[in-house]
């Protein structure tokens, strides 16, 4: 008779632990997810509201690994992807109370009035600034002001951190918020230089696309957690059947004398314990010391509890064409803190892809909150929706009320990777360590994109799968 397949518990029904659970359980395991919410996807959540198709989370998944291409054909999505329309590339920002066209390269940074004459002089001086020393961990603005100037900062760079993180770039970490850009400086002395080198660079992957696309689904990015959900559920007999868990928590977790791991949890159908050869954690970094964790294990993970999450809102809004001044071509606008704005910036959605407003309307949606006005996201409906509308009647010229509306509050959005986030990191490398068959990912720890969340969940299946001796989990490769 053959073996028992290999048993995996794995928390956290987000975009990693389904990535995760799904490979395992392609490469044999017998996965039970269990995972708090009554519904998969953690951050990712669409509505259909009559003709709206609303992201209350991401709109966009932004990649060009050939890993998460061949996740998407896997979990038969390779056919339905939507690049943002071209004119995506178009980012507006805001300055001196106008909005204008982000530059799209370096000769249009030399004729935007986003920047005085001064500071373009000083961005043209950054090849020139000495690096700095390799053990330091710079928050952003200072790197940023180092080596760009107070002025690039403030109009270029904070906004882009408001929509990226809804983050602080006084707190948040270059060499771990922004690794890509804190190599730039470390590897080629400077931004430009690197930049330019960057252009030509072999992808990291041989597979790997030339360029990073934008890109979604015809149903939204719901489309991916239903994906993703069917393809750890649905009958398969080459696998064996995985088990998913809704509504459902741990109430205890120990490691018996033959290293395995014994959990029990609750569910609406009642409780359940079962034995396990590994337990792969995917829940957000706050939810972790909540977890029953045998206490060695909980004292490893306690700085998980001091990672911050500041609160954010985010408000869709529907309009008749006709209430909108502006030509709404592009990807969206980012606002400044230096403006002082309500909001931290807008997503033209209904321009980046088909059907998201009924015809001859439009889709915004807009981010309140953050690191920069926490208060904001806090507010009730009412007092919400007046400071959106007074922002959007100033800078796109919005007249009138919505035709519809839909709020999506999320106490706690995004961590944000503030310096010091080393040691964060080094006690998660040393509660594995110490815990053989305890593996732990996502946004907190390996990038808070989707595509780094997809990546991620794809990771713990390795590690996870070399430590049940089992085959390495990939998908067949597709070409692009
Ligand atoms: C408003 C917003 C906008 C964003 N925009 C973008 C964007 O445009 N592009 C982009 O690339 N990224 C964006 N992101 C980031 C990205 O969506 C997330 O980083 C990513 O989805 C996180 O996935 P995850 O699986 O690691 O975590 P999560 O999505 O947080 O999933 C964790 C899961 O664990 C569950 N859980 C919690 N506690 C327990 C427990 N005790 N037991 C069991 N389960 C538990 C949760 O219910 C959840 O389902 C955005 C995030 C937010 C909040």
């Amino acid at each position: 008779m053959a073996p028992p397949p290999p048993s995996v518990l794995v928390l956290g029904g987000g975009v990693t632990g389904l990535n995760a659970a799904r490979l395992l359980r392609r490469a044999g395991a017998a996965v039970t997810l269990l995972e708090a919410a009554e519904r998969t996807g953690g951050a990712v959540v669409t509505y259909r509201d009559g003709d709206y198709t609303v992201e209350g989370g991401p709109n966009t998944l932004l990649c060009r690994e050939a890993e998460i291409f061949d996740a998407l054909h896997a979990v038969g999505l390779g056919d339905r992807i939507i690049p943002a329309a071209p004119a995506a590339r178009n980012r507006y920002l805001l300055r001196d109370g106008r909005i204008r066209a982000a530059p799209l390269g370096p000769a249009s940074l030399l004729t935007t009035p986003l920047l005085s004459w001064p500071a373009k002089l000083r961005v043209l001086r950054e090849p020139f600034i000495r690096r700095a020393p390799s053990d330091t961990d710079e928050s952003l603005a200072a790197f940023v002001r180092r080596r760009l100037g107070p002025e690039f900062l403030d109009y270029f760079i904070n906004p882009f951190v408001g929509g990226v993180y809804a983050g602080d770039p006084e707190k948040l970490s270059v060499r771990h918020a922004f690794p890509r850009l804190h190599a730039l400086e470390a590897n080629h002395g400077s931004l430009i230089r690197g930049g330019l080198a960057f252009l030509f660079r072999k992808p990291a992957h041989p597979r790997d696309r030339g360029k990073r696309i934008s890109f979604s689904f015809p149903g939204g990015l719901g489309d991916l957690v239903a994906a993703l959900t069917n393809a750890l559920t649905a009958a398969n007999p080459a696998s064996p059947p995985a088990q998913l868990k809704l509504r459902s928590r741990l109430t205890s977790l120990t490691r018996d004398s033959d290293h395995r791991w014994q959990a029990a949890w609750t569910s609406p159908v009642g409780n359940d314990q079962s034995g396990f050869d590994a337990v792969l954690c995917a829940v957000p970094a706050y939810a972790i010391p909540q977890l029953p964790l045998p206490v060695t294990l909980a004292t490893a993970l306690a700085p998980t509890g001091e990672i911050h999450y500041p609160p954010l809102t985010s408000l869709s809004l529907g309009f008749r064409r006709e209430q909108v001044a502006h030509p709404l071509d592009g990807f969206g606008v980012l606002f400044a803190e230096i403006e002082k704005t309500f909001c931290l910036g807008c997503l033209f959605v209904s321009s980046l892809f088909p059907g998201r407003a009924p015809p001859g309307h439009v889709l915004l949606t807009t981010f309140a909150g953050g690191s920069r006005n926490p208060n904001a996201a806090t507010l009730d409906d009412a007092a919400l929706l007046d400071g959106v509308l007074g922002d959007l009647a100033t800078y796109l010229g919005v007249k009138g009320r919505p035709a519809f509306h839909r709020f999506t509050r999320w106490p706690r959005a995004v961590p944000q990777y503030t310096v010091g986030y080393a040691e964060t990191l080094a006690a998660l490398d040393r509660a594995e360590a110490a815990h053989p068959g305890f593996f732990l990912g996502g946004h907190y720890r390996d990038g808070i994109s989707l595509g780094q969340c997809l990546l991620a969940g794809g990771r713990l299946a390795r590690r996870t799968a070399a430590h049940l001796g089992r085959p390495t989990p990939e998908d067949p490769p597709v070409q692009p």
